[in-house]
């Protein structure tokens, strides 16, 4: 008999969790103004808010903890991340950041100015807000075959090279770079072809644009080339990756995603210029640039993080279960963005609360469904995400409307996942009963999402 698959770890410490009852979670949600954010988390059976931050660390970065150097310059666990990301990525300068975002603001503040044009597939919503902040414009350049949740296609990350191309050539001189994000999160956790990433670097070039790769999840980018891609089943990840990164000229990495610690970032490029001009922005937002917002302790669990993440097994460990969970809820008949995502399961909520009109936003309505079934608690991707377009200040509704389930990294066992789909069919059963939505009582002019309140209709 074949052995069945199982966890490439085993576990060491266990946190306790709780459920909770139905008539609790009106409560609790009510008083959150129907915004799962703004749950206090021990209001949470299962948190699937986000895998940024919440997966759980190995022993060997708990011991690296232990062997942080917390000199404020110059510190040998400074030297460590240096030379770890310098040995996978292949770039010669870092800067470390306290996470994702502050490098994207580090970097931006040099690179963006007013009026500026930054195409990329699908920006993450804080690289946007930092380009939007700066009265910028994001243009998404993601294929088309992203927007079509049931086309089973293997690279649905990738970026339209036609309609990036047109981009460049009507934009000459007002491009500062381009973001090519892996995978690509918005539109599913979809990954980005090693094919796409060298004809993306090669165009940009060709229009003397350079290529920011927007990294938090590059391991399990690479995981899909190894198993998907022609020609690359017999690399290493590490040889993957490296390849990847070969013409980028840059990377802003959240490393509370592949890196697995609970905070930390970075910026690693090969142009000294963008490194000389972003260290005068990182001292005086981050802090001195051998630290960046961080502990010592830190950087050296991201080194040990970033190492052992780009390790076949603990991948695979990775992405099985997220697609243990989707193929719970193929049994089910529940519509997904497929096929399944590296991180999370992108719920089509469009296709599921087909009564609740757009304009009373379907998926985040699903989101406080599923928090009321059963204490689970996912996150929008959608139309409140999506925010106002900043000149016409409209709902922008022309994306798709997602739940999505984000499975933190080695937190959360099969059964956990068995709770979830159960949860998630138990509200699909009685989808026709759900015809209103929810209606905003007030909002941020940016980045709504995290303190909007709502109100049920
Ligand atoms: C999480 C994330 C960021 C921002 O990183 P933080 O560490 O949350 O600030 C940027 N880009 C992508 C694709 C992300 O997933």
């Amino acid at each position: 008999m074949e052995l069945p698959y199982a966890e490439s770890w085993k576990i060491k410490m266990i946190e306790p969790i709780r459920r909770s009852t139905r008539q609790e979670r009106e409560q609790w949600l009510k008083e959150a103004h129907y915004n799962v954010f703004q749950l206090r988390a021990e209001q949470v059976y299962i948190d699937l808010l986000t895998d940024s931050g919440t997966g759980a660390m190995s022993d060997r970065q708990w011991a690296e903890m232990m062997l942080g150097d917390e000199s404020y310059a110059g510190a040998t666990s400074f030297f460590k991340l240096e030379a770890t990301i310098k040995q996978l990525m292949g770039f010669d300068y870092v800067i470390p950041t306290h996470q994702g975002r502050a490098a994207e603001n580090v970097l931006f503040s040099l690179l963006v100015k007013e009026g500026n044009i930054i195409p990329g597939n699908a920006h993450f919503d804080t690289t946007k807000g930092h380009i939007e902040s700066r009265h910028a414009v994001a243009i998404d350049v993601t294929t088309a075959d992203a927007r079509d949740t049931q086309r089973e296609v293997l690279f649905k990350g990738n970026v339209d090279l036609e309609r990036l191309e047109t981009i460049l050539r009507e934009n000459p001189g007002n491009v500062p770079f381009m973001v090519l994000t892996v995978t690509n999160n918005t539109v599913g956790g979809q990954p980005v072809s090693m094919a796409n990433i060298k004809a993306t670097c090669e165009l940009c070039h060709r229009y003397g644009v350079p290529v920011v790769m927007d990294s938090a999840r590059f391991a399990e980018n690479a995981y899909f080339i190894k198993t998907r891609e022609e020609g690359y089943a017999d690399r290493s990840i590490k040889e993957i990756v490296r390849e990847m990164y070969q013409q980028a000229d840059a990377a802003t990495m959240s490393c509370k995603k592949d890196a697995i610690v609970n905070i930390g970032g970075f910026i690693a490029t090969r142009n000294k210029d963008w490194f000389e001009g972003a260290k005068l922005f990182c001292i005086p937002f981050e802090g001195y640039v051998t630290y960046g917002g961080l502990a010592g302790r830190d950087l050296n669990a991201i080194a040990q993080g970033l190492d052992e993440n780009t390790e076949f097994d603990m991948l695979e460990t990775r992405i099985k279960q997220v697609q243990y969970l989707a193929s719970l809820l193929d049994q089910y008949g529940i519509p997904y963005q497929r096929p399944a995502g590296g991180h999370a399961i992108f719920v089509d909520a469009d296709k599921i609360l087909t009564h609740v009109p757009k304009e009373e936003f379907p998926a985040q309505t699903l989101t406080c469904e599923l928090y009321l079934e059963a204490g689970i608690r996912g996150c929008e991707i959608g139309y409140m995400l999506a925010d106002r377009d900043p000149v016409t200040h409209e709902n922008r509704f022309n994306g798709l409307d997602l739940l999505r389930l984000a499975i933190p990294r080695r937190v959360y066992t099969d059964n956990h996942m068995k709770v979830i789909a159960a949860a998630l069919k138990n509200v699909y059963d009685r989808r026709e009963t759900i015809t209103r939505g929810v209606a905003i009582e007030w909002e941020a002019p940016l980045m709504r999402h995290f303190t909007v309140q709502l109100r049920r209709l």
